[in-house]
């Protein structure tokens, strides 16, 4: 079976939080102030999650993304992850992290499945680091490290652009990626929640970024597709591969393949729209495994054509943490 939406879209991606908790305040995400949470009973169990992903794996999904929030803060996450592996039809199973609990739990995650990450982050300056997020950079670079040497790859890097704020960094990044054989990808900010309206003052169309690059490296067209909206480029004689994600200068919405699961079983066809459909309650309640994917396919075909951050900026209101980024 295969999921295709009202605009002939395949859907075979689904990024899930698994928890709308995070240990780092990013500016541009999850406001310092914020306190409140959703409760634990509201999140869904291993067990919803499990049934989930099976149901949309029956329709054709392939590739689970673990995010959140944070997802290394959730409690026995290789439990979960040892769970996915075994579903039919998942055959990628990657995880976004800012690296922060990483060094600890690298090896456990590879061996519950887990083959390559995405890890963020914006600067390799500490004191910036903690401007911008509120941690400390250490145990970051200790986690990319413990990552590195179990084995994950790739890992890819990813960089929010921020005028005036890391963007005297990106050559050094990118040589920090160059010596670590880290794929670094670029990606423009957009305006979901408050955090993410505040940092437009910070956005910097991707295009200037590669300007730059290329004004200090040679850079050569890449067949890297990465199976996602980044376009890459590879530094020449080099394993570089430099990858942008442009969903404002650029936007990418006529080949999206992916929708979203929040933490509370909530399915979210559009990151930039408030379109959603409540799935937890239904779960709880013993809907069968026909209706849930009916429910599913249903979702999906009222999945918007695009994205409206440049016209209505305003509209999502929702966390990216609690969505899952
Ligand atoms: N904690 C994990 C991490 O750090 O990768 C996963 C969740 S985080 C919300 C996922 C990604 O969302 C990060 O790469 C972050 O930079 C990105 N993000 C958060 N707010 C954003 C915004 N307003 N615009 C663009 N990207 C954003």
């Amino acid at each position: 079976m295969e999921l295709i939406d009202s605009f002939d879209r395949k859907i075979e991606y689904v990024r899930l939080s698994v928890t709308d908790r995070c240990n780092l305040r990013c500016f541009y995400c999850l406001p310092r102030g914020k306190r409140s949470f959703q409760p634990r009973e509201d999140c869904l169990s291993y067990e919803e999650i499990e049934r989930l992903i099976a149901a949309f794996a029956e329709l054709g999904v392939s590739r689970v993304r673990l995010t959140g929030g944070e997802p290394l803060l959730r409690k026995d996450l290789p439990v979960l992850i040892r769970k996915l592996d075994r579903i039919p039809g998942i055959t990628d199973l990657s995880l976004s992290t800012n690296a922060a609990l990483l060094k600890d739990t690298a090896v456990s995650l590879r061996d519950a499945g887990v083959r390559r990450i995405n890890v963020s982050l914006d600067t390799l300056s500490p004191g910036k680091f903690t401007r911008i997020t509120g941690g400390q950079l250490g145990p970051v670079l200790d986690g990319l490290m413990a990552a590195k040497a179990a084995g994950l790859s790739p890992i890819k890097l990813n960089v929010l652009a921020l005028r005036g704020i890391n963007d005297d960094e990106f050559e050094d990044i990118a040589l920090f990626c160059l010596e670590h054989g880290f794929t670094l990808r670029f990606i423009e900010t957009m305006p979901v929640g408050s955090g993410g309206r505040k940092a437009a003052e910070h956005y910097l169309d991707l295009r200037e970024v590669e300007d730059l690059l290329a004004a200090r490296f040679d850079l050569v067209s890449s067949d890297m597709t990465g199976g996602g909206p980044a376009r890459y480029v590879r530094v020449r004689d080099s394993n570089l591969h430099i990858g942008f994600i442009t969903p404002i200068s650029r936007h990418f919405c006529a080949n999206c393949n992916r929708v979203r699961l929040s933490v509370d079983g909530t399915l979210y066809p559009c990151l930039g729209q408030e379109h959603h459909h409540p799935l937890r309650q239904l779960l709880r309640e013993g809907i069968s495994d026909a209706t849930l994917k009916n429910i599913i396919v249903e979702t999906i075909q009222r999945k918007p054509q695009k994205h409206e951050f440049r016209e209505k900026p305003w509209q999502v209101i929702r966390f990216m943490s609690a969505t899952g980024g």
